[in-house]
């Protein structure tokens, strides 16, 4: 799961059904599932940070291990990997400063002080000036009836944009909106973009957090052109403002920026922006270097003449964090980030899910993809590069399930689907649930804003209805994702030494396989649902289902 920021209260409610099971000889042991977490997650592979041996070393396996099933190489040039060049950006000595001049006088924030500063992927060194303004949450989205640049003048400027998006607004939507403001500002003739923290993106990410996460690099693929692929070419330089800095850009200003938080705390509180009476000037250098890490693919045909042309998509990511320096640690603690929960779990469902639909008596209908995608923790990146250089044509991909973090210490008894409600992808996950006794939850966590944080959302906007689940809140469920988010996720601490259930991976892999199976042997495709959305953004000319 990839850190994000996105803040929301919203409930998605989605029903259950009973219907019969899809035949088959299934075979999900606990054992086999723990063998691969445990070689996932074993020192040795020293936390499977993109372009690092260890990495390398895990897609090898994930490789030998579809080999075995006897599944096809669905890579490029007929191998198992698609190998996809990136350039990591690290900070030069001046690792990012940020001066605010107006009516208080001129204060200076160095990164890291109250200030993040992004590197920049495309000018090694960076200065830039200009007027502020304020954007309110900076969403521009007529279908969700918001428009924050009404009547605003930001070209050359920088825009300082509350993050996240508005309390009551669904926390799907809310999440794309909110992501996609890099891109709204360029449109808008923007030059940069500083978020500032909300009230409530304080409590689901405090400073103390996003500092931890301040050294390191900042990762992109490369385009054919060489340059470093970006959302927003046009916005030159960026970052986060904690609150002390935030404050000090509304001097001035008709409101403090205390009065904007209150408000945006409030349901539906959604801030009217303003021009500020202070600028901005960034400071940056960054350094460039290429790296290659592959994405690994494997493809099981189908067995029918006509749908075999169209394929599932099975993905999770295989990259962690790495080695790195753990806050507050002491020099002899681990600072090996394991991942075997993020997501050496994901990636044995990924493979079991394989294993059983390569050795299935019935054989799937529709053609399979299984994706163990690189640089997810960078940014969903192996993924995004695939959903644009996809091994098959992107028309033909017409499904994606996603597999990452489930969090297997309890026996679940219900299961979260993220996404699932956009589209038919729902009915299926609904039957093939229900012959299994497992309940369907409605988000428990939507300020998390879940939906953007991991490899299908690369997917849906490329238009492909996608799912992807995680276990639930029922059956102890709460207590174990509450320790689990309040110190083991992104830590040295998810490792072998957690109280894995392991019965439940095979559950967890069961679930996935039978929804899987549901999506590649139904007559018709999954298809957005009329008026949905994503449909509507993503998929405008596809055919549709009523709901
Ligand atoms: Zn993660």
């Amino acid at each position: 799961m990839r850190l994000r920021n996105l803040v929301v209260t919203f409930i998605l409610v989605v029903g259950c059904s009973a219907e019969e099971a899809p035949p088959s000889t299934l075979s999900f042991t606990p054992d086999r599932f723990r063998a691969h977490v445990a070689f996932l997650a074993d020192d040795l592979l020293e936390g499977r940070d993109t372009g690092s041996r260890g990495y390398d070393i895990a897609a090898r396996y994930v490789a030998s291990q579809f080999d075995s099933f006897g599944l096809k190489p669905g890579g490029t040039d007929g191998s198992w990997y698609q190998q996809v060049p990136l350039q990591r950006t690290t900070r030069g000595t001046e690792r990012g400063t940020v001066t605010i001049s107006g009516p208080a006088g001129e204060r200076r924030f160095t990164h890291a002080d109250n200030v993040l500063v992004r590197p920049s992927s495309r000018e090694a060194e960076l200065d830039v000036e200009a007027p502020l303004v304020f954007v309110g949450y900076g969403i521009e989205d007529q279908r969700l009836g918001l428009n924050d640049y009404q009547g605003l003048d930001v070209k050359g400027c920088f825009v300082a944009a509350l993050s996240g998006y508005p309390k009551g607004l669904p926390s799907e939507e809310g999440a794309h909106v909110s992501a996609i403001n890099a891109k709204v500002a360029q449109e808008h003739g923007a030059i940069g973009v500083f978020e500032l923290s909300t009230l409530q993106f304080e409590k689901v990410f405090p400073w103390d957090r996003m500092l931890q996460y301040s050294s390191d690099p900042k990762f992109d693929w490369v385009e054919p052109n060489d340059k470093a692929h970006a959302e927003a070419p046009l916005i030159r330089a960026g970052g986060f403002l904690n609150a002390p800095a935030a404050e000090t850009l509304f001097a001035g200003a008709e409101r403090s920026f205390a009065d904007v938080r209150q408000e945006a705390d409030q349901e539906k509180g959604a801030p009217r922006g303003f021009a500020l009476k202070t600028r901005i000037r960034v400071q940056s250098e960054a350094r460039w270097e290429r790296v290659t890490s592959p994405n690994v693919v494997a493809i099981l045909p189908g067995n029918d003449p006509v749908l075999a042309k169209e394929y599932i998509v099975l993905s999770a990511h295989l990259d962690h964090l790495g080695i790195k320096e753990v806050p507050g640690a002491k020099a002899d603690d681990d600072r090996i980030y394991n991942g075997a929960m993020d997501n050496g779990a994901g990636i044995a469902t990924l493979l079991e899910v394989a294993r059983a639909a390569a050795q299935a008596t019935d054989k799937p209908r529709r053609s399979m993809i299984f994706l163990a995608t690189t640089a997810e923790e960078k940014g969903l990146i192996g993924a995004d590069y695939y959903a644009h250089f996809p091994t098959v044509p992107i028309g033909q991909i017409v499904g994606n399930v996603d597999l990452d973090m489930p969090l297997l210490t309890y026996e679940f008894t219900d299961l979260v689907a993220f996404g699932a409600n956009h589209s038919t992808v729902a009915k299926y996950v609904e039957q093939a649930l229900s012959t299994m006794n497992v309940a369907l939850s409605p988000d428990p966590m939507p300020e998390q804003g879940i939906f953007t944080r991991s490899d299908h959302y690369q997917f849906v906007r490329q238009g492909v209805p996608a799912v992807f689940l995680i276990t639930g809140y029922a059956n102890g469920g709460e207590k174990a994702w509450g320790e689990f988010e309040g110190g083991v996720y992104h830590s040295p601490r998810d490792d072998m030494s957690q109280k894995f259930d392991w019965k439940a991976g095979a559950k967890f892999a069961e679930a996935n396989y039978r929804i899987t199976r549901a999506l590649a042997d139904s007559p018709t495709p999954p298809l957005w649902y009329e008026g949905d959305y994503f449909g509507d953004v993503f998929a405008s000319k596809a055919a549709r289902a009523q709901r």
